[in-house]
C-alpha cells in the first residue's frame, strides 16, 4: 500500500509527520505523493481540506484520515497520542472506507463556451466586490427568488457543521445526498424578498445563479477564493464524484457534532 501525509507544517504536525514516515516505511507501506492509497493529514480540518484539493483528480482511489494537532475536528478525528495504533491498523488495511457526497460547482462566462468545474469538500461560496450582492436564483431551471445581500453559501452535508452553521444553517448527516443554500444577510423589506431559510437540495436538483447587472463575483471553493469576471451563470448540484475517508472505529457523526460544540467532556 502506498501512502503520503500532508502537514498543517507547524512543529507538532511536522514531528508527527515524521514519525507516521517512519513507522508505516517500518512496516513496509511505500511513500507515493503522487498516487498514494491513502493519505494521513496532520493539522485541522483545513489540513484536510488542502490534502483533498491536493488529491481531488484521484479521489475514487485515495482515502482520507485525519489526526488533529488542535482541538478536535470533523474531519481530522485522532488524537496525536493514538498515531502508533493509527499506523498498526494502516499497515493491516484494518479500516472500512465510508463515503461522503461533495458539491459542484460549474462557472460558465459571458461571450465563451469556456467554463470551470471545481468539487468543493466544505463549500462554495458567492459574494460581491461591490457591497451587495444582487443574482437572480434557478431552481431546477426555473426562477426562485432574486437575491440582495451579503452573499449565498452553498454547503455539503460535512461542510454544514463550517462556514453554512456559522449562517444559521442546518446540520446536515452526511449520509444524506444533497447540498444546502444558506445566505448570508439576506435584503428583506416591503420591496425586496427572499425567502430566508436554507434549502436543502436533494441530488437530482441544482441551484443556478445568474448575474443581474454586476458580472464579477467573488467565489470560494473551501479555502480558495477567487475574483470571476463576466460570469454568466453558477451552477450548483451534488457532484458525481465523492470523497471517501478511512474509518478505523465507530465515530458517529452526532457525537462529533456534540463534542466539537456541546461539551467534549460530557460522558
Ligand atoms: P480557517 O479560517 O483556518 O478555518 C476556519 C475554521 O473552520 C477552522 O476552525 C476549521 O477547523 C473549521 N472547519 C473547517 N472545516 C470544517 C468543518 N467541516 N466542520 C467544522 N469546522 C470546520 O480557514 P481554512 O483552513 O482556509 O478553511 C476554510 C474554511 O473556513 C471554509 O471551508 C469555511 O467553511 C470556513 N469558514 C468559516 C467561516 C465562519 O465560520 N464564519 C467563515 C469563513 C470560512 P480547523 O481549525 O480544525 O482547521
Amino acid at each position: 500500500m502506498k501512502f503520503a501525509v500532508q502537514s498543517r507544517n507547524d512543529p507538532q504536525s511536522n514531528e508527527l509527520m515524521e514519525r507516521a514516515i517512519s513507522y508505516l516505511t517500518d512496516f513496509g507501506l511505500e511513500i507515493d505523493e503522487e498516487k498514494p492509497d491513502i493519505v494521513l493529514s496532520i493539522g485541522g480540518d483545513g489540513t484536510l481540506l488542502h490534502a483533498f484539493h491536493r488529491y481531488s483528480h484521484i479521489l475514487s482511489d485515495v482515502a482520507f484520515v485525519g489526526i488533529h494537532t488542535g482541538h478536535l475536528g470533523f474531519y481530522a478525528d485522532w488524537k496525536p497520542i493514538e498515531i502508533e495504533k493509527l499506523v498498526i491498523s494502516i499497515a493491516k488495511s484494518d479500516y472500512k472506507v465510508i463515503d461522503y457526497p461533495l458539491l459542484e460547482v460549474v462557472i460558465n462566462y459571458q461571450n465563451s463556451d469556456e467554463n470551470y468545474t471545481y468539487l468543493a469538500l466544505n463549500e462554495s461560496t458567492v459574494k460581491s466586490p461591490e457591497v451587495t450582492l444582487v443574482m437572480d436564483v434557478e431552481l431546477n431551471g426555473r426562477p426562485f427568488e432574486r437575491f440582495r445581500g451579503d452573499g449565498l453559501c452553498v454547503s455539503t452535508p460535512s461542510g454544514s457543521t463550517a462556514y453554512n452553521k456559522a449562517l444559521g444553517g442546518a446540520i446536515l448527516h452526511p449520509s444524506i445526498e444533497a447540498i444546502q443554500v444558506t445566505e448570508m444577510a439576506s435584503i428583506n423589506n416591503r420591496v425586496f424578498r427572499t425567502v430566508g431559510s436554507s434549502l436543502v437540495l436533494p441530488a437530482h436538483h441544482s441551484c443556478v445563479l445568474k448575474p443581474v447587472k454586476a458580472k464579477d463575483f467573488m467565489v470560494t471553493v473551501d479555502h480558495v477564493q477567487l475574483l470571476h469576471k463576466n460570469v454568466k451563470s453558477i451552477q450548483y448540484k451534488v457532484a458525481k464524484e465523492k470523497v471517501r475517508f478511512a474509518r478505523f472505529r465507530a465515530f458517529p457523526f452526532w457525537q462529533r457534532v456534540h463534542d466539537s460544540f456541546i461539551d467534549s467532556d460530557l460522558k
